[in-house]
């Protein structure tokens, strides 16, 4: 039976819950055991797939073609392995399930009820994904004293009476702050939020306290003083430059040991040099690599939290120190303003999006950077501005656009396929998930994969139109990848440029710290 991990939340959101538990997971990856990793999101959306970057940040696509909560993202680019969409339930998921058993009479006339119905989907989603690991880590979204996450937290109380306690650990994870008039860290926050999860039944077994500075003995025996949590087993996560060094940090305080001790499993030994180079490629690297990302979500980076996770991926790996110039295309008006922001940058980056807003903006900047030979690199959204910029530009076609857009514009150089507008009525018409795409010898894409053919994931709805493939190659932009029918444009090149390169795909959803993505990365 595999060993459980649940990680809870106090105090403050945004104390990354993801990150620790995304550490911990590689820290016993490296010990030698199976682990995967699960996310209870408390919102009554069924996925993330509707909701806004802006509020939300990013939606990370498995290969499996969920939508999924971006700290999916930070688990298998800490833990390596590719997870699938029981990784991510949500309440509004849980409460779907339990309602269409409810109409199809599975409760035998019972009054439906949070306890236990829900709570026992809830442990259900637990056990069913342990059925193949040695440890789940379970992250539980929101913090202590949400009303939402209620169900969650009792489910799991629950959980740990049904598997026993050497089978179960709460980690429990605050904010030590930092009050600059008092000169002094303070517990009391700690304290409180300790005090309000042992109300509903759970006393933490071990607690990370996350904090600005490094805590001394002093502070750390209180905390463990008042929260009933052995002194040991207090674990101080203070501020890193790198998340990548969180591991490090949490290591350096034994946390597996305890962990180890608690779950009665047997302690190996951490060989930890690969990640070492890491941390010290990304906070020692000197020579400076500037990449400007055009959006319209730059305020909100978090939404393009794997393209930014990539690029620091690619420019360690390179002993390069990265800095990103965040490009807000909607504020993009003149040819001026864009030889402004990208005098010095290195490299242009159009991530993917959604609608028309920003849109003149990254087209400009596609033609700017193709003009001026500057690297160009398109994503998604990306592919379809080099593409609208090229045929308007090169290809002499003045209204060509994408049909997201314009619906009836002249060119849809971008536009739903026949069998698409048929499901749009129905509903669903995203492509999601790792496709097979088949490379073109002698291309730029080629090179960089080194492979004929790859699987990338996908999250979008409309395609290249192919009616216009003969105009664009005879123009000099290339199709270097394809689906293998041949019927969806994958990769589109410029030749006549050292670098351009644009992607319906998102090869960021697969790029590691230890294993950076060759289009970010081998170029
Ligand atoms: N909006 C575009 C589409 O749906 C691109 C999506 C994306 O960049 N992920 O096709």
């Amino acid at each position: 039976m595999a060993k459980h991990i649940f990680v809870i939340g106090g105090v403050l959101s945004s104390l990354g819950k993801g990150i620790a538990s995304s550490s911990i997971g590689l820290l016993l990856k490296k010990m030698g055991y199976k682990v995967v990793m699960q996310k209870f999101d408390p919102y009554l959306n069924v996925d993330p797939g509707t909701m806004s970057p802006f509020q939300h940040g990013e939606v990370f696509v498995t290969d499996d073609g969920a939508e999924t909560d971006l700290d999916l993202g930070n688990y298998e680019r800490f833990i390596g392995n590719p997870l699938n969409k029981k990784s991510n339930s949500t309440s509004g998921q849980i409460y779907d399930t339990v309602l269409k058993k409810e109409r199809h009479g599975d409760y035998l006339g019972k009054t439906v009820q949070v306890i236990p119905h829900i709570t026992d989907e809830i442990k259900k989603l637990i056990t069913d994904i342990g059925q193949d690991c040695d440890i789940v880590m379970t992250e539980i979204g929101g913090t202590v004293g949400d009303i939402e996450s209620l169900p969650f937290l009792e489910a799991v109380r629950q959980f740990r009476m049904d598997v026993g306690l050497e089978n179960c650990l709460f980690i429990f994870l605050t904010y030590v702050p930092y009050i600059k008039a008092a000169g002094e860290l303070k517990t009391k926050p700690t304290q409180h939020a300790t005090t309000k999860l042992r109300e509903i039944g759970i006393q933490p077994d071990l607690l990370i306290c996350r904090s600005e500075m490094p805590l001394n003995e002093e502070i750390e025996a209180k905390i463990s003083l008042f929260t009933n949590v052995q002194r040991s087993r207090v674990i101080n996560a203070y501020d890193v430059s790198t998340i990548y060094e969180v591991p490090k940090v949490l290591m350096k305080a034994k946390i597996h040991e305890r962990i180890c001790e608690h779950l009665h499993l047997r302690q190996k030994n951490i060989d930890f040099s690969d990640w070492d180079k890491i941390i010290d490629n990304i906070k020692n690297s000197t020579d400076e690599v500037e990449i400007a990302v055009c959006g319209k979500y730059t305020e909100h980076q978090d939404a393009y939290k794997s393209v930014g996770a990539a690029l620091t991926h690619a420019a360690a790996a390179n002993r390069l120190k990265l800095k990103v110039k965040w490009v807000d295309s909607e504020k993009i008006s003149s040819k001026n303003d864009i030889e402004k922001q990208m005098a010095d940058v290195d490299g242009i980056l159009v991530p993917g999006g959604f609608g028309i807003r920003g849109i003149d903006g990254k087209i400009a900047i596609a033609g700017f950077a193709r003009e001026n030979k500057i690297p160009f690199f398109g994503i998604c959204l990306g592919m379809k501005i080099a593409v609208i910029e090229f045929t308007q530009n090169v290809c002499g076609l003045k209204d060509s656009y994408s049909s997201e857009f314009i619906e009836d514009c002249e060119h849809p150089v971008i536009h739903l396929m026949e069998d698409q507008k048929y499901l749009e009525k129905m509903g669903g018409t995203m492509r999601l998930g790792a496709q097979p795409c088949v490379l073109k010898n002698g291309t730029l894409a080629k090179n960089i994969y080194k492979k004929n053919e790859i699987s990338e994931r996908h999250r979008h709805r409309y395609e290249f139109n192919n009616k216009y493939r003969d105009i664009i190659t005879k123009n000099g932009m290339q199709i270097a990848g394809t689906s293998p029918d041949d019927l969806l444009v994958e990769i589109i090149e410029i030749q006549e440029h050292p670098f351009f390169i644009a992607v319906q795909y998102h090869p960021e959803f697969k790029s590691r710290p230890d294993n950076p993505h060759p289009i970010f990365w081998n170029s």
